[in-house]
């Protein structure tokens, strides 16, 4: 397969730039991981695969939960989900409070952090078993027991999560949480702390690239639902960068403050990668080059 042999190019070449940007330490563990780490990984629709550098080494999802949960609520709910959040890309920092006071509590997209707590909220109410439940939806999705939460890691962001307990407690205020914020947060921290290496990472997102369908073949969303993810993925996967990397790489993303990126060419292939070091909008640094070159170079863009 020729994307192999571009993954390898532009691996060593991205591996070989001046180191740039900072691990996350807003969140003390995240502080501890080795920022030089860099792995790759990719999976085609038709049950192919290929890896490169530390892609079986597990990092924090964060933020790329939120396609997850996303996908849990939306299931649930249908279309009556746009009643709560909106469809519009912030353009502002993922744990912004500025548009929430303005917008009545309404998140602008389910991307960003007041989104998520909105979504999660929502899992809370219909979930017998919240934290149970959400586990065994995403092993589901590519037939992975393994993937776990780390309690570690929720216990850190618990710690400092102050944004989020302020977010949280603003959207309640104007009506648009039901449960209790500190359950809300606690979910939230939970499916955050998610680990994951990047194979694992590219199988859990197999089912958007498939029209919603898993490869064992159960459906997760219809074909329409599907479409709608990844457009937002598309237009506020990447906060105030999401233009730049729509810009830049061309296929729909999300990235989280892990490290990691995942990127879906629809109905081809998933890419993961993973490399601490994030920009100053929080987003992997190397992992935004790599995928820039990566398109560039197979010529393979949703546009
Ligand atoms: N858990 C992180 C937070 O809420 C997720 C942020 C991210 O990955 N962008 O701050």
């Amino acid at each position: 397969m020729y994307l192999n042999e571009i993954i390898q190019e532009v691996f060593h070449e991205v591996d070989s730039l001046e180191a740039k940007g900072q691990v996350a330490s807003y969140i003390p563990e995240l502080k501890k991981v080795e920022p030089e780490k860099f792995g790759v990984y990719l999976s085609t629709i038709d049950n192919t695969g290929f890896g490169i550098g530390n892609c079986y080494e597990t990092f924090s999802i964060q933020s790329i939960a939120k396609v997850l949960s996303l996908s849990l609520a939306y299931r649930i709910l249908g279309e009556k989900i746009w009643e709560r959040l909106g469809v519009e890309p912030s353009g502002t920092a993922f744990n912004s409070l500025i548009q929430l006071e303005v917008e009545n509590g309404i998140p602008r997209n389910p991307f960003i952090n007041a989104g998520a707590l909105v979504i999660s909220d929502i899992l809370l109410s219909h979930l017998e078993h919240p934290k149970e439940d959400f586990l065994a939806f995403i092993r589901s999705l590519s037939n992975n027991r393994k993937i776990d939460y780390s309690s570690r890691i929720a216990t850190s962001e618990k710690q400092v999560g102050y944004r989020n307990v302020a977010l949280c407690n603003l959207i309640k205020s104007f009506g648009n949480i039901e449960n209790e914020p500190a359950d809300v947060l606690n979910f939230y921290f939970n499916l955050c702390s998610l680990e994951v290496n990047c194979q694992e990472l590219s199988g859990l997102f197999l089912f958007l690239a498939n029209d919603g369908c898993t490869l064992s073949g159960s459906r997760v969303l219809s074909q329409s639902q599907s479409k709608r993810v990844k457009a937002l993925m598309q237009t506020c996967g990447f906060y105030d960068e999401s233009g730049e990397f729509s810009f830049k790489v061309g296929l729909p993303g999300k990235s989280g403050v892990g490290g990691g990126i995942v990127a879906i060419h629809p109905k081809h292939y998933v890419i993961a990668v993973w490399s601490p070091r994030l920009n100053s909008k929080g987003n992997s640094y190397k992992g935004m080059k790599f995928l820039e070159e990566f398109t560039t170079k197979s010529q393979l863009s949703i546009f």
